[in-house]
């Protein structure tokens, strides 16, 4: 046993917790709990914990359902609050998936980033990844298509009268950091109800796991405080949208590769030959970075989330943004990539982003110029004439994009590339053939 194992252990027992969960993420991004004792654990560590992949969704099928969980001390965190009654704490672990023979699961969204970060250091590079994530505190949350009540009725860094938001906050911030997840800033975001918490950077996987921690924590806080909270990607027709803009740098070792002191955007060539791949495949990988019907009504003018493949510097109506916050500071230059929405697989989406910047670093991909004019203002002939390609407008034409990538069944691996694309075309299907309440509200009496 190796001395994480050892301290998952002893702290189990110092502690006295009863339970301990193993957590991890399914192919659309559910999270998945199994809890153990911990005298369990020492054959979880050597052994894993055998579970019916057949049973979740993406896993695997179903003659080849035997799958097992292990977990992975470095993760390993005790969830800061007591059961309902008073009880002993229980702690949390995520796991890796593998077949019965020992070896990796393919359906595993941990393992395609895995896979894809060890590309990436085997090019040099370890990449780091700050979230700021968007999401709304709701009074209630109706399941029989009503529109849902926002909990409060502040905006854009509205402070005070909104004294659940601001509880809530801090209540959701306190939670986060005893469990290892720093918050760099927090704030009302600009519709009612809508909050942002920005996660302090991390390695992309660590902050795949924190992700998902932090939506888990999100809403278990919003139900102590007597509100629900949802990561929907656009629950309102007439407010904005809850984004979750990522910001990501490359370093090689100690040196950021994204810096250059010289550039206009302090950007070096190998950050412009990142951000110009993520922009050469930013329509192929639109379905994993906003995989629900839902997300492309977030993707609008006029609401500060992109609608084509664009980059800027000031720029928010841009698919990349290059922040100019500090100045001359090589460790924090870093790009912005605001598609991404609350509601993605961050494993996946991190995957995908991380290969397309990769590709362009490999092939050497020059960035077109920089976006400076408000796009959301152009016309569609404006845009096209300044050359800017529309990002996809629904999850079919983003699927149909998918579906010609070259990209996306190596990033992805063929397994979790072929179940996405299955399965978000029974979605697609499903939401296409369905009528709307604003088809019964306009056409109805018209027609
Ligand atoms: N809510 C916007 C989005 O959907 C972002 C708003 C902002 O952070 N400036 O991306
Ligand atoms: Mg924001
Ligand atoms: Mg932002």
């Amino acid at each position: 046993m190796d001395r994480q194992q050892e301290f998952v252990l002893r702290t189990l027992e110092e502690r006295d917790i009863r339970f301990v969960r193993l957590w991890f993420t399914d192919v659309l991004g559910f999270l998945k709990s199994v809890a153990v004792a911990p005298a369990e654990l020492e054959g979880a560590f050597s052994e894993g914990i055998g579970f019916d992949g057949s049973a979740i969704e993406g896993f695997a099928r179903v003659y080849e359902s035997d799958m097992v969980a292990k977990p992975d001390p470095s993760t390993f965190q005790v969830l800061p609050w007591e059961t309902p009654d008073g009880g002993p704490y229980s702690a949390r672990m995520f796991c890796d998936i593998a077949m019965p023979d020992g070896s990796p699961s393919w359906a595993d969204p941990r393992h395609v980033l895995r896979r894809q970060l060890s590309k990436a250091s085997e090019a040099g590079f370890t990449c780091y990844v700050h979230p700021e994530i968007e999401f709304f505190l709701l009074a209630n949350l109706p399941d029989d298509g009503s529109e849902p009540e926002p909990a409060d009725n502040g905006g854009y860094f509205d402070q005070a009268s909104h004294a659940t938001a601001t509880h809530f906050r801090r209540h959701a911030i306190e939670t986060l950091e005893a469990m290892g997840i720093s918050v760099e800033f927090s704030h009302h975001e600009g519709a009612p109800g809508q909050q942002e918490i920005d996660l302090r950077y991390a390695d992309a996987l660590t902050m795949a796991d924190n992700v998902m921690t932090f939506r888990y924590v999100v809403k278990e806080v919003a139900l102590t405080q007597g509100v629900r909270a949802t990561f929907m990607p656009k629950p309102f027709t007439d407010q904005p949208g809850s984004g979750m803009h990522t910001h990501v740098s490359l370093f090689e070792g100690d040196r950021n590769a994204f810096y250059d002191a010289e550039d206009p955007h302090e950007l070096s060539e190998t950050g412009k030959a990142f951000v110009a791949g993520v922009l050469h495949y930013a329509k192929e990988i639109s379905a994993v970075t906003n995989q629900w019907v839902n997300s492309y009504k977030r993707l609008i003018s006029g609401s500060e989330a992109p609608t084509t493949v664009s980059w800027g510097r000031a720029n928010r109506s841009a698919l990349v943004r290059v922040p100019m916050y500090s100045p001359g500071k090589a460790s924090s230059r870093r790009v912005e990539i605001r598609t991404l929405d609350s509601a993605c697989n961050p494993y996946l989406a991190y995957s995908v982003i991380l290969a397309a910047g990769l590709k362009g670093i490999e092939k050497g991909y020059e960035l077109p110029p920089p976006a400076e004019d408000n796009i959301w203002q152009l016309s569609d002939s404006e845009r096209r004439a300044a050359g800017y390609s529309q990002l996809p407008q629904n999850l079919g034409e983003a699927l149909a994009e998918m579906e010609k990538s070259e990209l996306l069944p190596e990033a992805l691996g063929e397994h979790v590339y072929d179940f996405f694309l299955r399965n978000k075309r029974v979605e697609w299907d499903n939401y296409r053939s369905a009528v709307t309440p604003y088809e019964l509200r306009t056409l109805l009496p018209m027609l």
